[in-house]
């Protein structure tokens, strides 16, 4: 196959889609030419395929994002901690407490120490209630 003498217009022409009516003609008539054309259409057409991997700004908002879920869900498992500390105190407290007195029967509940049984099956419902959430955390 030989070189055309239009083969450099055809290559323009392709690349830039500006077609004269001679060089259309000549292409149609023209195999070299015709080929060129179609390689210049090609290279010159956007690739297709995936877009770039993502986005650099939402990624950075992902990462802190899952930074602060992280902080948070520390914050969260040291304040169960402590909840269930203060519980346990507060319940060997109160444990301690109806030991010491000196009249335990059942109608001394109905006294302040009614108060205290009150206090003492709060503080095991909570105590129950944040080892609960601290085990599903954890599952
Ligand atoms: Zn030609």
């Amino acid at each position: 196959m030989t070189a055309c003498r239009h083969e450099r217009d055809v290559r323009d022409a392709a690349a830039d889609e500006r077609w004269t009516p001679e060089l259309s003609a000549h292409v149609a008539s023209c195999r070299r030419c015709a080929d060129v054309a179609l390689v210049t259409r090609a290279l010159a057409a956007p690739v297709a395929g995936p877009q770039p991997i993502a986005d650099p700004h939402r990624l950075w908002i992902l990462a802190r994002n899952r930074r602060r879920q992280r902080a948070e869900a520390l914050i969260s498992r040291v304040v169960m901690g402590v909840q269930i500390a203060v519980s346990v105190l507060g319940l060997a407290g109160l444990g301690f407490a109806m030991m010491s007195m000196e009249s335990w029967s059942p109608s001394a509940l109905q006294g302040g120490s009614s108060t205290l049984l009150a206090a003492a099956t709060s503080l095991v419902l909570l105590t129950v209630v944040g080892l609960s959430r601290l085990l599903s955390k954890d599952a």
